[in-house]
Order: C-alpha cells, then structure tokens, then sequence
C-alpha cells in the first residue's frame, strides 16, 4: 500500500485518482502528524510526502520516520515546489529510498518513479523471505544435527552395555568350564542370551530408523485376528519380565488388516515401557475394546513414574526421552517414534494420558477389518 500525504485534499485527490487506475492500494494522511500515527499503525511500501505542510512539514516527517525501527526503510518521493534542502534531507533518512517529484506533478514522471520503488519494495520483501526461510532451515538442521550427535553416542552407550556383559558372562563361563561347573556355565550362558537379545534389539531398532528415513520400512499386510496376537505379547513380556502380572480387561473379537509382527512390536514395546518406568510396581493394565466408529481400541496402563504434562507432546518424536528421568533409565529415545510411525502406515492414532509420579497410559487405534 502506498500513503499520501498532503494537506491540500485536490492534490491528494487527483494523486490517488493516478495511482488507483494504474492498480495501486493507496492510503492518505491530511498532515503530517497524521500520516506519523498510519505509519506507526499500518505497513507501507512507500510514501509521498508533500514537502510544505503547515505544521509538520514533509522533512520533519522524515526526519521522525527515521527513528522508527520498523518504518526507517520505507522510500519515500517528496513532492516539492521549491526550497528543496537535499543535504538535510538525506541526513535525517539514510536507510530509505529517497526521490523528488516537483510540483506541478507530471503524473508520466511520478507513476514511473512510484513503479521503480514499489518493485524494488517487492525485491526487497521477497529477498526478506528468503532470508526468513533459510535462517529457519539453518536452525533446523543444526538443531537435528544436535540431537544426532547425542544419538550417537548415547546409541554406543547402550550397545556397549549389553556387550560388556556378554564379555563378562563368557569369561567366566570359560572359567567355570575350566572348573568342570557344568550347572553354573549353563546358568552363564543364559544370561549372555539375554545379553545377546538386549543386542539384537537394539540393533534391529537401528535398523528400523535407517529404514524409516530412507522410506524403506515395508510392511508385509494381511487379516489376521487381533486377540491371539495380543496374548502371544503378553506372553512373551512374562517370560522375559520375572514375577510381572498382566491383568487384561475387555473383549475384541476382530481382525485388522495389517503386518502382525510389526503391530506385535507396538505391543511390546509399549509393554515393555510400562515395566520399565515402573520401578518397584510390577503390574501392568492392558484393556482392549471396539469404538462405534469401527476402531480397535488399546490401552495399556502403568502405575509408574508418570510424564510430566509439557514434555508428553513430544514423546512420540524421533530421539525423544523425558531429561529428568533419561539418567535413571536407559534407552535411546527411538521405540515409541518406531511404533508412531507403523501404527501410522496402519492408518492408526496414539495416544499418552500421564500423570507425574502416578503413571501413564499409553494407547493406540487401528481400524477394525472384520468382526469374528
Ligand atoms: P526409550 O525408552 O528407549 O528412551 P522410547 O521411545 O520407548 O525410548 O520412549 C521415549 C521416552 O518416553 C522415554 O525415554 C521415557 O522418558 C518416556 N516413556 C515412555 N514410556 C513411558 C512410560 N510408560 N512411563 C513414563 N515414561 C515413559
């Protein structure tokens, strides 16, 4: 838009007349005290200033116009019938576009002056975006590359554990092998299995990232009944989880169309979360159910450390975990974003309700293919 200001309403009149026909918005000011308060209020992209104003006069406009922070680039074409003082001029506006038109106005000579400044105004804008975009884009980048970076080292951190467990077991296996203990190996080398499992899956969740980024994460889809799936879970987070109960609550006699090891996944992990933020509980709720809008429904409930409000937003995201408790529990801040992203190419939902210090519920939906 651009703002004419003139006290005399004829000479405003047949401005606005030119610049409207030549599809210009204008808006105008009657003085100069006036047009300060529309600048102040309103974006600009130039301003034609009458010079000899009773009052305020065109230079003393832009000589305020100067110190606002926001309205300092904003050009400006004076019209002027005389007494032009350029030296005093520039000096109170160095940062805008500065021009003269002399009264009489010849509207060829005004128009092409108006058309030079407003498409350096849209230069300036667009050039402003782009600046805006990229500085955006920079953050973001350095902001991912940040948490990469932690990533990675807390990753090795956690495929370390496992591993300097496995070289211990094996070490004193070899040494009660030696002893003629056949019992105690045996017993050593259960746990460097466990050790062994920890590191398959972390690995495979590694695994499941590198395809997620690359788009390669495919699912092999079919109907398959939902509540044998579900006891098959729970199932195998009792025999890996000792002394746990696991009450479950409710009926759904469906089918879903979807990968069953990769919805069985969801399940434990948010099974396996519920114990393990959990410490010194060893009860976990699970409640399945069916919407009238044809979905599955799934709950799995814990009475453990709670998440407190403002960081549940985040907790599906890739390399998320709650900072207060990151340092009591290992991980790597990867499962839930796994179990987002295939309960999402299911054309399910997910849900946490949270409390902290009282426990959490973790749910989920998947659209319901057939009823048994
Ligand atoms: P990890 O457990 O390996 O850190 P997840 O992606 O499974 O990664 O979980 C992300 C974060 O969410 C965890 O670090 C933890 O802070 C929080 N979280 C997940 N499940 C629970 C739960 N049942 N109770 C409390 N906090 C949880």
């Amino acid at each position: 838009m651009i703002l004419i200001v003139d006290d005399k309403p004829e000479n405003i009149f047949s401005l606005k007349k030119i610049l409207e026909l030549n599809n210009f918005r204008v808006d105008t000011a009657n003085s100069g005290e006036e047009a300060l308060k529309k600048i102040l209020k309103n974006a600009y992209a130039l301003i034609i200033l009458d010079v000899q104003m009773p009052g305020m006069d065109g230079f003393e406009v832009a000589e305020a116009i100067s110190g606002y922070s926001k309205a300092k680039d904003i050009p400006i074409i004076f019209l002027s019938a005389i007494n032009t003082d350029k030296r005093f001029v520039t000096k109170g506006y160095a940062s805008g576009g500065l021009d003269y038109v002399t009264k009489p106005v010849d509207p060829d000579i005004l128009l092409l002056k108006v058309k030079t400044f407003y498409r350096l105004y849209e230069q300036t804008m667009e050039l402003t975006q782009i600046q805006d975009t990229l500085r955006e884009e920079i953050e973001f980048r350095k902001e991912a590359e940040k948490k990469k970076d932690e990533f990675i080292s807390i990753a090795s951190h956690e495929l370390k554990t496992p591993l300097t467990s496995i070289k211990a077991y094996l070490q004193l296996s070899e040494r009660s092998i030696h002893d003629g203990n056949s019992g105690t190996t045996r017993q050593y080398l259960q746990r460097t299995m466990v050790q062994l499992d920890k590191l398959n899956n972390l690995i495979a969740d590694l695994l499941d990232i590198s395809k997620i980024e690359s788009g390669k994460l495919k699912f092999n889809k079919k109907h398959f009944d939902f509540e044998p799936l579900l006891n098959s879970a729970i199932d195998i987070i009792r025999q890996t989880h000792d002394g746990v109960r696991i009450i479950l609550t409710g009926k759904a006699n469906v089918q879903v169309f979807g990968d069953e090891v990769r919805i069985e996944q969801v399940l434990i992990n948010y099974l396996t979360n519920a114990f393990k933020y959990s410490p010194g509980t060893k009860e976990v709720y699970v409640d399945v159910s069916t919407s009238p809008d044809n979905q599955l429904v799934v709950k799995v409930k814990d009475n453990g450390i709670g998440i407190p409000a403002e960081k549940q937003a985040g907790i599906f995201d890739k390399f998320y975990r709650v900072e207060e408790t990151s340092h009591r529990f290992q991980g790597m801040g990867i499962g839930l974003y796994i179990c987002a992203e295939i309960l999402r190419r299911h054309n399910g939902t997910y849900q946490v309700e949270s409390e902290e210090g009282k426990g959490s519920t973790f749910s989920f939906t998947l659209p319901i293919s057939g009823v048994l």
